[in-house]
């Protein structure tokens, strides 16, 4: 089963990711994990990557794929992979294409965890902190449970990190909407595009994802 794993920041990607890796025993390839694992074992490939990071610049295309080949042949994708945070690009993803080809691997679903915009803003946008004992909340999954007061030390002065902040968040959200539609445009046009609902339960979500998974087997 090869798949490819979609889904914008705070659509619940990681928590699915798990799930299919639990169930079906594939080995859950994620970008940053696989760069990491490249430069620990010093793979040409990887020391290439770590002197453009050194440098603060990003990798070229031409490495992360190669990075990408590499990971795509090792023998525990043998019975399939699960590929999260790859592609990002077009260009990737026509790399991808003959990375797979040259494996004699074939892509069996492409999975799109769809979150509606607003829905993604409240998840993102909802965590503060108690500034006086750093108790960490959410406005609507974790409430303290006397509105404005810390459960914890009954401080009153909570804050959010600027990574939590809604112009932050929005903006993350924005530039990885314009990154992921061509992406699903160029995967729909090849007939493996599966979207799921993001916004039900994680239970439901995970549901849904395996009917995928089991007919496109
Ligand atoms: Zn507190």
């Amino acid at each position: 089963m090869n798949l490819i794993l979609m889904g914008l920041p705070g659509a619940g990607k990681g928590t699915q990711a798990e799930q299919i890796v639990d169930t079906y025993h594939v080995p859950h390839i994620s970008t940053g994990d696989m760069f990491r694992a490249a430069i620990k074992n010093e793979t040409a490939l990887g020391l290439e990557a770590k002197a453009y990071m050194d440098k603060g610049d990003l990798v070229p295309d031409e490495v992360t794929n190669g990075i990408v080949k590499e990971r795509l042949a090792e023998a525990d994708t043998e019975n399939g992979f699960l590929l999260d945070g790859f592609p990002r690009t077009l260009n990737q993803a026509h790399a991808l294409e003959e990375i797979l080809k040259d494996l004699n691997k074939k892509l069996d679903a492409v999975v799109y965890i769809s979150v509606n915009k607003d829905i993604l803003m409240q998840r993102l946008t909802g965590r503060i902190i108690c500034r006086s004992c750093g108790a960490t909340y959410h406005k609507i999954n974790k409430p303290p449970v006397v509105e404005g007061t810390c459960d914890r030390c009954g401080g009153h002065d909570f804050y959010q990190r600027d990574d939590d902040k809604p112009e932050t968040v929005e903006n993350r959200i924005s530039v990885n909407l314009e990154l992921t539609e061509p992406l699903l445009d160029f995967y729909k046009e090849r007939n493996v595009l599966y979207t799921v609902n993001g916004e039900e339960d994680v239970k439901d979500v995970f549901k849904n994802v395996q009917n995928i998974i089991e007919n496109a087997k």
